[in-house]
C-alpha cells in the first residue's frame, strides 16, 4: 500500500520545521515524544486515540485510572488493568497520574495493625524478658 512521506502532509504553506512541530506530540499519559499527524493522508485512517496518547496501553491507562478516581472501578480491577499494560513504564507517568496510580497502592496495602505497640512498652517488654533471661541463668547456677 502507498503511503506519503509523513512530511508530504498538507499543513497549507507551513515550513518544513513547522510541519514537522505539528506532527510532534507528547502522551499525556507517559510523556512520550512521538510524531503523529492526523492530517497526513498516511495517517489519517489512524485511530482517534493517536492524537493524544503514543501508545494504545496509555489510552488505557488512563481510563483505567479516572474510571477509579470516579469510583466505576476498585483498586484491584484498577491494579490488574493498569499491570496488563507492560509497554508502559509506570515510572514515567505524569505527576496526576502518578499520585492516582500511588492512591491505587495505598488502597490495596494490608489496613495498618490496630494496636501497634508504643515504643515505651516495647522497651519495657524487652527488659522484662531480658530480665528473664537473667534470672534463669541465675537459677541455672
Ligand atoms: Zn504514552
Amino acid at each position: 500500500m502507498f503511503s506519503p512521506p509523513a512530511v508530504l502532509c498538507a499543513h497549507g504553506g507551513m515550513t518544513k520545521w513547522r510541519v514537522l512541530m505539528a506532527m510532534m506530540r507528547t502522551c499525556i499519559t507517559c510523556g512520550t515524544r512521538y510524531e503523529y499527524c492526523g492530517n497526513c493522508k498516511g495517517q489519517a485512517k489512524g485511530p482517534t486515540w493517536k492524537n493524544i496518547y503514543d501508545k494504545e496501553s496509555c489510552k488505557i491507562i488512563f481510563n483505567t485510572l479516572a474510571s477509579f478516581k470516579n469510583g466505576t472501578l476498585t483498586a484491584e480491577q484498577t491494579h490488574d488493568i493498569v499491570l496488563r499494560c507492560k509497554d508502559v513504564d509506570l515510572t514515567k507517568l505524569t505527576p496526576q497520574l502518578q499520585e492516582n496510580w500511588n492512591e491505587v497502592m495505598d488502597s490495596l496495602k494490608p489496613k495498618k495493625i490496630e494496636k501497634t505497640e508504643s515504643v515505651r512498652s516495647y522497651t519495657a517488654r524487652r527488659r522484662r524478658l531480658k530480665n528473664n533471661e537473667e534470672n534463669l541463668i541465675v537459677n541455672e547456677d
